[in-house]
Formats: C-alpha cells, sequence, structure tokens
C-alpha cells in the first residue's frame, strides 16, 4: 500500500532568510520556501539531512509535509525593509495545487519588483508562466529545471528510480521550452550527478543536448553529497534496490566525509560539461539576471566576469591563494555601497585599488573589465541588462 501524505499547517515566525550576499551560481540573495518536506522523495535529497530536516526520521521527509500558511504575509512584510535583489523561492510539489503558496509568493514579489530564481522538477511550475513573464518584463524571473538524465541516458530506468515520485524529465523539458518561447531564461541544473549513474559522458551529453534544443540557454552541476541520517538512509536505498552499487558508493563517500566523490572525480566532470557546452552553443554557468535600471548594474556584472574566472581558474587547478585573490575581490565589489564606475572615473586606477580586499594586481584586472564594459555599454546601452554573458573576461 502507498503512503498517504499528511499535511501539517503552521504559522513560523519568519520566511525570508537573507545571505549575505548573492552566491555565485544562482546569483540569488535570498531564499524563501513555503513547504517542508517534499513529496517528490527523490531518494538522494540532502534535505534529509539533520540540519534541513525537521523530522526525525528521514522516511517522513516525503509524506509528512509542514506547509507554512502564513508565508506570502511574512513575505510581504519582509520584503518591505529587504534590498532589491534575487529571491529564490517556488516549490512545485503536488502540495502546491492544493495551497498555492507558491503562487501568492509570486504575487508579492511582483507587487514588490523582486527578481525571482525558481529551481523546479516539477512541470506545475507551468501554471505560473503568467506571473513569471510579468516578473520578468518588470525585475527578472529566471527558472531552471533539476534534471539528472534524459530518456537517450544509458541507466535513465535506474535513474528514475531514483526520483521516481517526481515527474519524468520529459515534461520538465517540455515546461523549459515553454518558459523559453516565452522569453524567459531557463535552463538545466543537473543536481547532483550521481556518481556511477549519471556522470558518464553519453549521460552529459545527452542532458545538455536536450537543454539546447528545448531552448535552454545554461546548464549548472554539481556532485551529491550524503552527510549523517542521509548517508545512512541512501546506503539503506542502494542496499534494497540497487545492491551492485552499493561498493563503488562507500568507496566515494567513506564514513564522516560528506564530499568524498566531488573532490576525486568533479573536476573532470565539470571540464567535460564545459566543453560539451561548447559543443552545443549554450554555458556551463548560469548569466546573473539584472533588474533593468539596478544603479549597482556595473558592480554586479564585473563579480560575474569574476566569478566565472574564479570558476575556470578552479576548473585549472590553480593554486588556493589566486582563487581567493578572485573570490576576495568579488565580494569587495559585490560589498561596495557605490557605483565601481563612479570610482574609476574620479579616482581611476587607484580609486580601485584603495577598496579594501582588491589586491593591486586584481585592482589592473578589475580596471580592464571595466574599460571592456564602458566600451560595450557606448555601442549598446542596455548591455548591462543583458542576460546574454557577452561580456567575457578579456
Ligand atoms: S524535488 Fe528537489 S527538494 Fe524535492 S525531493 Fe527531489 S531533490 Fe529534494
Amino acid at each position: 500500500m502507498p503512503r498517504r501524505t499528511q499535511f501539517t499547517l503552521y504559522k513560523p515566525k519568519s520566511i525570508l532568510n537573507k545571505h549575505k550576499r548573492a552566491d555565485h551560481w544562482f546569483w540569488s540573495r535570498y531564499t524563501a520556501y513555503p513547504y517542508l518536506g517534499c513529496q517528490h522523495g527523490c531518494e538522494f535529497c540532502y534535505c534529509r539531512e539533520q540540519k534541513f530536516s525537521p523530522y526525525d526520521n528521514p522516511d517522513d521527509f516525503a509524506y509528512t509535509i509542514k506547509v507554512k500558511e502564513n508565508a506570502p504575509q511574512l513575505l510581504r512584510k519582509a520584503l518591505t525593509r529587504a534590498k532589491t535583489d534575487v529571491i529564490f523561492t517556488g516549490d512545485y510539489q503536488p502540495a502546491e495545487k492544493k495551497f498555492q503558496l507558491s503562487r501568492k509568493m509570486l504575487k508579492i514579489c511582483l507587487e514588490r519588483n523582486f527578481p525571482v530564481f525558481i529551481l523546479e522538477r516539477s512541470p506545475l511550475i507551468l501554471r505560473d508562466l503568467d506571473l513569471l513573464t510579468e516578473i520578468e518584463s518588470r525585475a527578472r524571473a529566471v527558472v531552471s529545471f533539476s534534471i539528472i538524465s534524459t530518456p537517450d541516458s544509458p541507466h535513465y530506468q535506474r535513474i528514475r528510480q531514483m526520483e521516481r515520485l517526481a515527474p519524468p524529465p520529459e515534461k520538465r523539458f517540455a515546461a523549459m521550452e515553454k518558459f523559453a518561447s516565452a522569453g524567459l531564461m531557463t535552463g538545466t541544473s543537473m543536481m547532483p550527478l550521481l556518481p556511477e549513474l549519471c556522470d558518464d559522458d553519453a549521460n552529459l551529453e545527452s542532458i545538455i543536448k536536450w537543454t539546447a534544443d528545448h531552448g535552454g540557454s545554461f546548464v549548472l552541476a554539481s556532485g551529491l553529497t550524503l552527510s549523517d541520517q542521509q548517508r545512512s538512509y541512501f546506503f539503506q536505498i542502494l542496499a534494497q534496490r540497487f545492491p551492485d552499487l552499493l561498493p563503488a558508493y562507500k568507496k566515494h563517500y567513506p564514513a564522516g566525509k560528506s564530499y568524498g566523490a566531488v573532490d576525486n572525480n568533479w573536476r573532470r566532470t565539470a571540464l567535460k560539461i564545459r566543453e560539451l557546452c561548447q559543443k552545443h552553443g549554450i554555458k556551463d554557468r548560469m548569466p546573473r539576471p539584472i533588474i533593468p535600471g539596478d544603479k549597482f548594474a556595473t558592480n554586479k556584472r564585473i563579480v560575474e566576469i569574476l566569478a566565472d574566472k574564479l570558476y575556470a581558474m578552479e576548473l585549472e587547478n590553480v593554486h588556493k591563494s589566486q582563487l581567493w585573490a578572485y573570490r576576495k575581490a568579488a565580494w569587495a565589489v559585490e560589498d561596495l555601497q557605490q557605483d565601481i564606475k563612479l570610482i574609476y572615473r574620479t579616482m581611476g586606477l587607484k580609486g580601485i585599488q584603495s577598496v579594501e580586499n582588491i589586491s593591486p594586481s586584481l585592482g589592473k584586472v578589475i580596471e580592464k573589465l571595466l574599460a571592456n564594459l564602458l566600451n560595450e555599454q557606448e555601442s549598446n546601452p542596455t548591455a548591462l541588462n543583458t542576460p546574454s554573458g557577452v561580456l567575457k573576461f578579456k
């Protein structure tokens, strides 16, 4: 007998989690989710880890859904005091059909002109295409679909077993095509790439090709993490359903270490993804969505270019000290309370180099980037708001 889902309604005290600065993957500064637990119940989901999960028994994660019934009201209040930036929100598990909290929260983002980023495994999100299109026209809206295999993938059936309660990837790709046709930036998050099942070249190429063919402009990827109770839960699933995979996973994820597979194999996988993205004409980084008229647009573009370079350097296995110089410079520009263009115009290179945590050599790099951006802007005044990633690091 399939287990029945229980919904528990409650009123949390807050809904909007604020981060010090936007992350370098999804470019979101805030997160706000309407539900705890997920009916899609993907076996690999990190939300079963103790630090995220309100459940003592990881089995409850997919069947006991906690509904934040006052989420829209809390969001409206929180956004009156928040600086405009990207909110990572939305959750289109089946509960959304009944409670419609994601939709109500999107209405508030629209009312307050906040850009949104949504990462989704369900085509139910198409129901809110109208709202997302409106948000895109005023602020920005980006939808990324979580997809780790296609019907062409060598291990499709086994991978589907790992996310068997979620709608199939073909439906997610069909939804992606509709968002792309409506003019929204969309793409795929290959998260998590399960070792032994998803990280072979054939699967990677298949997802990237399907993404490009369905109007997606980027893929993002990350490996699987397994910690505490989620590690035991996942190993139990493997033992029951895929015992042949258990020895390899025990090797990739020794007790007490969460990121074994990522550490050992990630660079090779990420480089392959980069090569395949180039072949199929899309990016392996998500372009940063910038709100039209944002007075810090130049700063944000500079941060995006520095973050792209930082990622490329990580793939090239550059020394950690160089990575840190770029990371700290990106954070320093993100934290600036002034338009970096004005600093440069009034004080030149010295002005940039005087910003805390920007080293003299990174100051010169930023000076060059600014010169490129300003040239670009002269020929195309909307260049800073163009989410095309055309302003490359030179
Ligand atoms: S859809 Fe996402 S949040 Fe839900 S179980 Fe799957 S991985 Fe977790």
